[in-house]
C-alpha cells in the first residue's frame, strides 16, 4: 500500500499536473514524450477557449473500409468530413480546434489520442465509415470506451479498428504499463461518464438532421479512445457499403448536415460543463 501511495503523490506532484488549467473536468495525467510533430489549434487565439481535437479515421497505407466497387475508400470521406466539422467551429468562433491529420497519412492509434493529450484538449472526435457483409446496414452511430463491447457488432467493429496498429503483423502500438496505473483508472472512469454524456448530446443535435441507427450510442475497447484524461468518442457517420449511405457520405450537404449537429452537440457540452463548473464554485 505504501509504495502505491508513494507512486500517487509523485504523479501529483508532477509538473505538469500544477500547470493545469482551472477547467480540466478530472484528474490531470502528464503525456508521454513524443517524437512526432503537434498540428496547429486553428479559431480564436484565446487559452481559455475550451479545444476539440477532430481525428479523420486510417490514411496513408491504411484505406479503412471501402465502398462495394471499391473506388472510394474511408480514409478519404472521414477527412472530408473531419474537415467539414472543422470548418463549422472555426466558423462559430466559439472553440479552438486541431484535426491529428489534414492531409492523407498514416498515424498510429495512440499517436491520435496522444495529440489530443499533448494538445490538452477539452474533447476528441475520431470520424469514421461503418462497413457491413450485409448492404443494407445504413445509418451513423456513436462509440464510447468501455472494457466489454456492448454487442458482437461493437466488438468487431473494435477488432477492425484496433488492427490499424499492426502493419506486417509488427505491433506499432506503444502501451506501457502505466495504463493500469490506480489513478489513470479513476480519471478513466470519469472520463467514460463525460464521453457518455457528450454522446447523447452528439444523439440529441444529430437526429434531427441526418439518419440514426436505433441502437446509436455503443460500446467498446477502441484504442484511440483511450486517452484516460480526454473525454473521447468515435463518430461512425454512416455506411460506405451501402450505395445510398455512400452518395450521403460523399455529399457537400450531408458532411454540412453531420457538421451542423456535432457543432451543435459541441456547444450544449460546454456550455452545460460551465454551470457545472459555476455550482460547484458556489458550493464551496
Ligand atoms: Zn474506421
Amino acid at each position: 500500500m505504501r509504495a502505491i501511495l508513494i507512486a500517487l503523490a509523485c504523479l501529483v506532484a508532477a509538473p505538469a499536473v500544477a500547470a493545469a488549467p482551472p477547467n480540466r473536468a478530472v484528474a490531470d495525467i502528464p503525456p508521454r514524450p513524443s517524437r512526432f510533430r503537434l498540428p496547429p489549434v486553428l479559431g480564436p487565439a484565446k487559452a481559455s477557449l475550451p479545444l476539440v481535437v477532430i481525428d479523420a479515421g486510417h490514411g496513408g497505407h491504411d484505406p479503412g473500409s471501402s465502398s462495394s466497387d471499391g473506388d472510394t475508400h474511408e480514409k478519404d470521406v472521414a477527412l472530408g468530413i473531419a474537415k467539414a466539422i472543422r470548418d463549422e467551429l472555426v466558423e462559430s468562433g466559439k472553440v479552438r480546434v486541431a484535426l491529428t491529420r489534414s492531409d492523407d497519412r498514416f498515424l498510429v492509434l495512440a499517436e491520435r489520442r496522444e495529440i489530443a493529450r499533448r494538445l490538452r484538449a477539452d474533447l476528441f472526435i475520431s470520424v469514421h465509415c461503418d462497413s457491413a457483409p450485409s448492404a443494407n446496414a445504413r445509418g451513423a452511430s456513436i462509440y464510447t470506451l468501455s472494457e466489454t463491447s456492448s454487442d458482437r457488432v461493437s466488438a468487431a467493429l473494435a477488432a477492425r479498428e484496433n488492427k490499424a496498429d499492426v502493419i506486417n503483423g509488427v505491433d506499432l502500438s506503444r502501451e506501457t504499463s502505466d495504463v493500469s496505473s490506480i489513478l489513470i483508472d479513476l480519471a478513466q472512469r470519469e472520463t467514460m461518464n463525460v464521453s457518455s454524456a457528450f454522446a447523447s448530446l452528439v444523439q440529441r443535435e444529430l437526429s434531427p438532421l441526418i439518419s440514426l441507427k436505433p441502437d446509436f450510442h455503443k460500446y467498446a475497447g477502441l484504442m484511440v479512445l483511450k486517452a484516460p484524461d480526454v473525454p473521447s468518442v468515435l463518430l461512425e457517420t454512416g455506411y460506405i457499403s451501402n450505395d445510398d449511405d455512400l452518395a450521403l457520405l460523399t455529399s457537400t450537404s450531408y458532411r454540412g448536415k453531420i457538421a451542423t449537429g456535432v457543432r451543435r452537440a459541441i456547444e450544449a457540452h460546454f456550455a452545460r460543463q460551465r454551470i457545472e463548473r459555476a455550482e460547484d464554485r458556489e458550493d464551496m
